[in-house]
Parts: structure tokens; C-alpha cells; sequence
């Protein structure tokens, strides 16, 4: 009994050695396989230095998953950290560096800024239409465009005591710009409506003396084309104060109040001095754009041209 005993023994230990060394290589396999599958071994391979592997692992998992995958791109880490990145546009961003920096140090942020308001391509080139679901949010400019010979509804003549005669706007644009009229009023200061709601046809006259006279390029560089213009949704507003031109209205008691106030009101100025590769267009101290109360104050803080900020935070 004794004896027998002891022979069973022996293979059960046997096995009991296989099974060890068996889970032994399996572990060791599993970590190599774990090495060669790690994003600090994967971004070493693709070329990124530690520093650089430590910045790419702080990012969310589809980007260090991406820069595991691809090869090397000395952009990579100062885009996506950019505040404004969006991973849509990644590969614009990429190639409008190349094409426009070359060796050169490159600006990010203006970078995103202009590829995100689509500033990468030529006016009038790559449009999309207007998502007019926006409602007073609706982009307007020289990519996203109305829809054919877009006419709004709601408008309705302005008083002389707002505007110059044969102005016209939308109801509640109107409403608006009476109530920051009146409150302009209180500190001693007149605002009065130069231009407003223009129709395609109208838009599509100015635009056309333009391009008779001085050719399109000239012609794009002061009009809107008819169905690009902000003027013919009826939510934009040239605003000036009696006396005052287009070279003397920057200078105004009037423009200081617009500028910190407006926005009050749901109005945002629209083409900002220094913003002009954003918009498309000169500096207008006095064109306003009518955005509603909530959208405008969100506008007016986070700093951002309209452009931008529905490019980055509205559109889907
Ligand atoms: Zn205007």
C-alpha cells in the first residue's frame, strides 16, 4: 500500500512542474505581447521622444491611439492641444501648415482658427449652405451660403426715429434694437440705423455695380454676393451716430457704448478690427449682428469672431 502510494505520486508532481513552467512562458509571452502593444513602445517606434510620448498619453484615448498607428508628425501634439482642435479637421490643419508655413514656425492657434471657419480654401470655394434650423444663429459669410434667393419672413419698416428712411428689419431684431437705442439714449447717446434688411435683388445690384467698375476680385473684397450677405437675413445692422461716416464712426462716443453694450441687447459687432482673415471682411465698426440675448453674451465672452465660434461650438 505504502509503495503504490508513492508511484502516483510522482506523476501528479511531474505534472504539477509542467503546468508551473507552462504558466511561466504563458506570462512571459503575454508580456512580451504587452510591450510590443504598449502606447510608450508604439510611440517610441513611431519616433516620439519621452517627452513627447508623455504628452501624447495625457490625451484622449482616440488620439494617442492615432498617433500609435500613424507615423511621426512633428504637428501632432502642439494641434491637439490646441484649445480650438477639432479632430475633423485634423488632416486640414496638416496640410495647410505645409502649404503655407513650410519651414517657418507655425502659429497654431491661427492655424485652427482659420481651417475651422474653413479660411484654409478661397472665397467662394468649398460652400456649404447655411443650416437655417440656426434660427438667429444662422453663419452667414463667404462659405456658408443662403439658401437660392433667400427671402425672410417678419420684416417690417423701421421708424425715422431709429433709421434713415426706407430701412427695414426683421420684428424682433427691430424690438431689440429699440431697447439698446433707448438705453443709448439714456447717456446721451443717438444711435441711428444707416442700412438693414436688404433683399437678394438689392445685394445682387451692389455686388454687380462693384464688379462692373472694378472687376470681382475688387467687387468680393467690399460686397457680399447676393445670398451671402448677412444684410439679407434681416438680422444685421449698419449702426451709426449723426455726424458720423464709415471713417469717423470708429472714433465715436457711440461705437465705445456699441462695443462694450451691444451684446446686452443681442448684438455682437461682427467684423472685428484684426479679424479680418477670419471673417472675410474689413474692419466695420459699424456692422452689428442681431444673435439673440444668450447667444450674443456667449459670443461676446469667449473673445471669438461669430465665425468661429459656430464653427467650434454650434455646428454638428
Ligand atoms: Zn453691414
Amino acid at each position: 500500500m505504502h509503495y503504490k502510494r508513492r508511484i502516483k505520486k510522482k506523476p501528479l508532481i511531474i505534472l504539477t512542474i509542467l503546468i508551473v513552467i507552462i504558466a511561466l512562458i504563458c506570462v512571459y509571452l503575454f508580456n512580451i505581447y504587452k510591450y510590443y502593444n504598449s502606447p510608450e513602445y508604439k510611440l517610441g517606434k513611431a519616433g516620439y521622444s519621452e517627452k513627447e510620448i508623455n504628452e501624447i498619453l495625457k490625451m484622449d484615448d482616440k488620439y494617442i491611439k492615432y498617433a500609435m498607428d500613424n507615423k511621426y508628425e512633428d504637428d501632432f501634439i502642439a494641434l491637439v492641444n490646441e484649445k480650438y482642435f477639432l479632430w475633423k479637421n485634423y488632416d486640414a490643419y496638416i496640410k495647410y501648415i505645409d502649404d503655407v508655413y513650410g519651414d517657418k514656425k507655425v502659429d497654431y492657434s491661427y492655424v485652427v482658427s482659420m481651417v475651422n471657419t474653413r479660411n484654409n480654401y478661397d472665397y467662394y470655394t468649398h460652400m456649404v449652405s447655411t443650416n437655417m434650423n440656426a434660427g438667429n444663429g444662422i453663419l452667414v459669410n463667404k462659405y456658408y451660403k443662403l439658401p437660392d434667393k433667400y427671402a425672410p419672413k417678419d420684416i417690417v419698416p423701421m421708424s425715422n426715429l431709429y433709421a434713415y428712411p426706407g430701412n427695414s428689419i426683421n420684428k424682433e431684431v427691430y424690438e431689440a434694437f429699440k431697447e439698446m437705442a433707448v438705453a443709448a439714449n439714456k447717456e446721451n447717446i443717438v444711435l441711428i440705423v444707416n442700412s438693414s434688411y436688404r433683399d437678394y435683388k438689392s445685394q445682387k445690384k451692389i455686388y454687380e455695380n462693384y464688379k462692373e467698375k472694378n472687376g470681382q476680385a475688387y467687387a468680393d473684397q467690399f460686397a457680399a454676393r447676393p445670398d451671402f450677405s448677412e444684410h439679407q437675413t434681416g438680422l444685421a445692422l449698419d449702426i451709426f451716430t449723426p455726424g458720423a461716416g464709415m471713417t469717423t464712426f470708429e472714433n465715436t462716443k457711440a461705437f465705445k457704448w456699441l462695443k462694450e453694450n451691444s451684446y446686452k441687447y443681442g448684438f455682437i459687432l461682427r467684423y472685428p478690427e484684426g479679424k479680418e482673415k477670419l471673417t472675410g471682411y474689413s474692419y466695420e465698426p459699424w456692422h452689428y449682428r442681431y444673435l439673440g440675448k444668450d447667444l450674443a453674451k456667449k459670443v461676446y465672452d469667449s473673445g471669438l469672431t461669430f465665425d468661429e465660434y459656430y464653427t467650434y461650438y454650434l455646428e454638428k
